[in-house]
């Protein structure tokens, strides 16, 4: 993968059409910014109850987007990466409805992650008690087969969300044809989605246990056998996090976006610091994505403490809600309809209270510290929370999923801070010192410098908190130079 920033968008929400027009938008308005990009789920169909995280047929680009040939094109511009779902597909799928019509008969049967599969002789209640899910209610739901039998199957997320038998024939079939088909299109690196929750087993929290990396290690050494990396989406207390970077060949750094906010809102590094000195390095950095903030990420778990104190952020979360003047209040946790009541939902931009030179500072940290960074389309734009899309479908994710015209587009890209972060990102990704070996000074907890060094040529962030300064110099065409400042 480049060391490059890479973009995360939908397809149709970023004034495109189509594939090809996003093609053309990466290499026109966006020349230079980005070395790949992460396109949210483009299968059939793009727009179920999860935003395509539902295939009805993960196997096909949803028509309205164009083909596999259009993602080969893509890839010739940057690299791609599309999510492979791992863990569930849509009740409206021609497999699921074959189960539905024929039960054990289907050629299908097997695909599908039924109840007593897991629990053949039924559980207990202690059982039942300890499988883990980010909101409250049992994984299950009850569906009628044409024969007039019931069967409880496996429904991690929605009820429409039909749980993949991972260790079945069906579902390494399932899988190995995807990985075929991402192979043939130029896709180069995927995201194991909700991988976690991969893996269920009797008398376990059915979330992360010895078994889901054992399925995560096998399913990347076949990815690897098809040319492609592997990021393994998963959030989690930091621990666990750290454990299972040491696996696989790519984590998310989910503990940034909140210790970013800590260092800005707090003015004062210290945890941000912490962090970094023991943090994953094969990371994928991201301030915002299509989900919300994570907070598990940086939270205590049990007796163990977290990477910011509970009080501390308590008083983070509140701030985002009092910045988005209550905005994101309305669109997080139970106010709305949310698959996972543990993220904050809310713009990035809105999160610091639209303040711009924050933001940039917030920006530079990420592309600052260890990582490949993602841009989110919306966090590109440093935008405002959609309070009209979140009114009109009450999904708590949508205030940060914005659809763009192309006019709004051409007005954001002429703004002055666009501009400014635009900066930011041509220097992250044209310095050649961010290959090299990075330091992180021992500086008070109310400065952050960070170096990066390749042979002769090194750039520094160094980030005053007590005065909300920020300065990046470095070398430039073997000179030292002041290359951004606010
Ligand atoms: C994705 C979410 C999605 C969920 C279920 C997550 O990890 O990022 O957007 O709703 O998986 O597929």
């Amino acid at each position: 993968m480049k060391n490059k920033i890479q973009l995360i968008t939908y397809v149709d929400r970023i004034a495109c059409k189509n594939i090809s027009e996003l093609n053309r938008l990466i290499q026109n308005e966006f020349e230079g910014l980005f070395g790949g990009v992460h396109i949210l789920p483009f299968f059939y169909p793009i727009d179920g109850e999860d935003a395509g995280f539902d295939p009805i047929d993960h196997q096909k680009v949803d028509p309205r987007l164009g083909d596999w040939g259009d993602v080969k094109n893509l890839s010739k511009t940057v690299g791609v990466m599309a999510d492979l779902i791992v863990n569930h597909m849509s009740a409206d799928s021609e497999e699921f409805k074959d189960f539905l019509a024929n039960g054990k008969a289907s050629k299908y049967a097997s695909l599908f992650l039924t109840y007593d599969k897991v629990f053949p002789n039924g559980a207990t209640e202690g059982e039942l008690l300890q499988i883990y899910r980010p909101r409250p209610g049992f994984p299950f739901t009850k569906f009628k087969l044409s024969d007039g039998s019931q069967q409880l199957v496996w429904t991690t997320f929605t009820q429409k969300q039909i749980d993949i038998d991972v260790y079945s024939e069906g579902g390494a079939t399932y899988l190995e044809t995807i990985l075929n088909l991402y192979e043939k299109a130029g896709i180069t690196m995927i995201r194991l989605d909700a991988a976690g929750y991969s893996i269920k087993k009797a008398g376990t929290s059915c979330f992360m246990i010895p078994e889901t990396f054992e399925f995560i290690d096998t399913l990347t050494q076949k990815a690897h056998q098809h040319g492609i990396e592997v990021l393994v989406e998963i959030h989690s207390f930091y621990r666990t996090q750290i454990e299972i970077a040491k696996k696989v060949d790519y984590v998310y750094d989910f503990a940034l976006p909140v210790l970013v906010l800590d260092t800005l809102f707090n003015q004062n590094a210290e945890n941000l610091k912490n962090w970094l000195n023991i943090s994953p390095k094969n990371v994928i950095t991201v301030l915002d994505t299509h989900d919300g903030i994570g907070i598990v990420d940086v939270a205590s778990e049990g007796n163990e403490k977290g990477l910011i104190p509970d009080m501390v952020l308590d008083n983070i979360v509140n701030k985002i809600h009092a910045n988005s003047e209550g905005r994101s209040l309305k669109a997080t946790g139970a106010a709305a309809s949310n698959l996972d009541l543990y993220q904050v939902n809310c713009t990035y931009f809105e999160a610091l209270g639209k303040d711009e030179n924050m933001y940039l500072m917030a920006r530079a940290i990420q592309f600052f510290v260890p990582g490949i960074p993602q841009i989110y389309y919306v966090g590109l734009f440093g935008d405002d929370n959609d309070m009209e899309l979140l009114a009109k479908t009450n999904v708590g994710r949508d205030i940060n999923r914005h659809y763009y015209t192309r006019d709004e587009i051409l007005k954001k890209t002429a703004s002055p801070m666009f501009e400014k972060l635009a900066e930011l990102m041509k220097i992250r990704n044209g310095h050649d010192a961010f290959n090299g070996q990075l330091e992180l000074s021992d500086t008070g907890n109310d400065e952050l410098k960070i170096k990066w060094t390749n042979e002769s040529e090194w750039i520094q962030l160094d980030l005053d908190l007590s005065i909300m300064k920020m300065q990046i110099e470095g070398t430039l065409n073997g000179e030292v130079k002041s290359l951004f400042s606010i």
